[in-house]
């Protein structure tokens, strides 16, 4: 399983850095992102380090926005939220910030404007009741 040694999510992956996690398997890994555009906002990842779309083959594509279809399933039953974003960015220019590529689900509620990308970040423990709801749903 490649990983950068230099990679923040790998560092996650590898237990380096800590992250509010909510699902694991084989492949992929979801946790709460630090720097929530929601209430709620999570990341989808896959454990093979790839920086982005380019470098990842169709089947690992499946997988992960399979994986991502289930989280914005859980995400959907435990928040009830008005909408939500399933967003993914490829390159600097694009509005990735971390390269190593990823699915954000992210909650929306009518009205509200999303907090600034990856910009605030905030207690790791403030995560956690949404972080139990969502592990919840995704165990239904
Ligand atoms: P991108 O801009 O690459 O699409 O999104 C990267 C996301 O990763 C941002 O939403 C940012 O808040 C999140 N993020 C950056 N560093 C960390 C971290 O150390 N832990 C967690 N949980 N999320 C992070
Ligand atoms: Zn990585």
């Amino acid at each position: 399983m490649s990983s950068d040694p230099n990679c923040i999510f790998c560092k996650i992956l590898r237990g380096e850095i800590g992250a509010v996690k909510l699902h694991e398997d084989a492949d992929t890994l979801s946790f709460m992102d630090v720097m929530p555009q929601s209430p709620g906002h999570c990341l989808v990842i896959p454990k093979r380090h790839a920086a982005n779309i380019h470098e990842i083959s169709a089947d690992e594509a499946a997988i992960l926005i399979r994986a991502t279809h289930r989280l914005a399933q859980a995400v959907k039953l435990a928040l009830q939220p008005d909408g939500i974003g399933v967003y993914q960015f490829n390159g600097g220019a694009a509005g990735q910030t971390v390269f190593h590529i990823h699915f954000h689900v992210i909650p929306r509620t009518s009205g509200q404007d999303l907090a600034l990308h990856a910009r605030n970040m905030v207690d790791p423990a403030s995560l956690q009741p949404i972080a139990a709801k969502i592990t919840a749903a995704l165990q239904s």
